[in-house]
């Protein structure tokens, strides 16, 4: 049995992983649990699941729950209890499917192990690519993708050689306000950023989505994980959110990955890899579909994606900045402090100010985090 390591194990992906797990009896055994609030949701997963530990992020839920389960696990709590699950529990599979740049310090602990990581949280690859690549070559750690781009071209990669890819392209739903202008997108309310047209998923990735950051955000993930230069990325709008992405090779031919929009099949394939395995989820009918369309992203409505194409052109430390800025600005819009067009806005003055660090370490990563949401939440 696989032994499995669940980093935000009540949000979307966490519970989709669930999901995936409980559909194959016998194969997947949970080592640990780790969760930021939601000590309601924890606890029922903690009588199916039987792990050995559990993290609570928040101390005082923390030690609510561990009141309420007695010595049925252990309980560890607060930020550095993540860090310490990923150091030393034992698990082979690190499925990393919490938000935000929380999910880069248990990561490393993982990759520093050699295990297989297998992330949603695309942060961690935002902020610090380049090291995270770099420490999982030296200590033989396997990226996989949970993200359903990535998870695409990842499939779509299988079997070829890297020297033969001509370029990526990341699909796009184009979000909410795909067909709403410019000016209009100044007036949004959040209950119409966070309703998405295809994906059900957690609040965060729902307005990065209706703002596009999210494909901003693959952007800089799909650089990464395939070691692919940003002028080889392109994005495609396509509203359907069927095609999960595709990879263009250098003879023309181009290969798509396709499926419904549900998390569980990415999240499947990472946990079996390399085995493809039958499961009974719903098959997708194209006839039923009928059509399928592509259209270019519009840059100057959309101006997250381009800060983000940006940020990753000046590299080091522009990418965390943008992160963390990002981070800042849609709490404040979820909790309407600002309105939905002073996302981008926020984002470039955080750009423009803090310093950019070449070649930064874990150190520096983490202060530039730190600096750029104090510099951020002063801002409105
Ligand atoms: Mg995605």
């Amino acid at each position: 049995m696989k032994k499995v390591l669940i980093l935000g194990s009540t949000g979307s992906i966490g519970i989709n992983t669930l999901n995936v797990i409980r559909s194959f009896p016998g194969e997947f055994e949970i080592t640990a649990l780790t969760i930021n609030t939601k000590i309601d949701l924890l606890e029922p997963q903690i009588h199916e699941f039987n792990p050995k530990a559990v993290v609570v992020k928040d101390e005082k839920l923390g030690r609510e729950l561990e009141k309420r389960v007695g010595g049925k696990c252990k309980v560890l709590v607060g930020e550095q209890g993540l860090v310490e699950a990923a150091k030393n529990l034992d698990y082979d599979i690190f499925v990393g499917a919490m938000v935000g740049f929380c999910g880069l310090a248990p990561a490393l602990e993982a990759i520093k192990r050699g295990k297989i990581i297998a992330l949603a949280n695309k942060e961690t690859l935002v902020v610090a690519g380049e090291l995270v690549t770099n420490l999982c070559r030296k200590h033989n750690a396997k990226l996989l993708p949970i993200d359903s781009e990535h998870s695409a071209i990842f499939q779509c990669l299988e079997g070829e050689e890297k020297s033969k890819v001509e370029k990526i392209i990341l699909t796009a739903s184009g979000g909410p306000f795909l067909n709403k202008s410019k000016e209009a997108l100044a007036d949004v309310t959040v209950k119409e950023a966070l309703n998405h047209p295809n994906w059900k998923m957690g609040d965060k990735i729902t307005i990065d989505s209706a703002s596009m950051m999210n494909k901003g955000l693959e952007i800089i993930e799909a650089r990464w994980l395939f070691g692919i230069e940003k002028d080889r990325i392109d994005v495609l709008i396509h509203p359907q959110s069927i095609v999960h992405s595709m990879v263009q090779f250098v003879d023309g031919s181009i290969k798509a990955q396709l499926g419904l929009p549900d998390m569980k099949l990415p999240i499947q394939y990472a946990l079996t890899y390399p085995e493809r395995m039958k499961n009974n989820f719903k098959r997708i009918s194209l006839p039923k579909i009928g059509n399928l369309t592509f259209l270019e992203p519009d840059f100057e409505k959309f101006e997250c994606l381009k800060l983000a194409y940006n940020a990753l052109d000046a590299g080091g430390t522009a990418t965390c900045i943008l992160n963390a800025a990002n981070e800042i600005a849609v709490e404040k819009f979820l909790k309407g402090l600002i309105k939905f067009s002073n996302i981008p806005k926020l984002i470039y003055k955080a750009l423009e100010k803090i310093e950019n660090h070449k070649a930064p370490d874990v150190q520096a990563i983490f202060e530039c985090d730190k600096e750029t949401r104090e510099f951020v939440l002063g801002l409105n």
